[in-house]
């Protein structure tokens, strides 16, 4: 895969400034305040910095977090796992394998029948293609 590397001022430049909180900065949105959050339209999730696919509406399920949650990345590689230790806690934070944009942190309390992870993104990640 083609990585893309771009100084933090052309990031800032593209981005709107939430998308750069939280694609550049690990920044998390409100919760319930992103515009995906109950979005049920099919369509491709693509990432808001770089537009690699990174997720489908067939994998998007109601979490209850306030977050677009998702069992499953579009294809495995396109969502790289990374421990985070910040803020006192033990997460794994999801990243764009393309672009290193941050999206959000995976969880293992998902949907036991679909594999039972839950990998809970940032709207302002994400763009959604229909
Ligand atoms: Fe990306």
């Amino acid at each position: 895969m083609d990585k893309i590397a771009k100084t933090e001022d052309q990031w800032r430049e593209e981005l709107a400034p939430d998308q750069y909180a939280v694609l550049r900065q690990q920044a998390t949105e409100p919760p319930f305040t992103g515009r995906y959050v109950d979005t049920k339209e099919p369509g491709v999730y693509r990432c808001a910095g770089c537009q690699a696919e990174l997720f489908r509406s067939d994998d998007k399920f109601d979490s209850g977090s306030g977050w677009p949650s998702f069992t499953d990345p579009a294809v495995a590689e396109s969502v790289e796992l990374r421990p985070d230790t910040s803020h006192g806690m033990v997460r794994t934070e999801a990243v764009c394998a393309k672009c290193g944009g941050h999206l959000g942190h995976v969880f293992d309390d998902g949907p036991q029948d679909k594999g039972g992870m839950r990998y809970c993104i940032n709207s302002c990640a994400l763009t959604l293609e229909s």
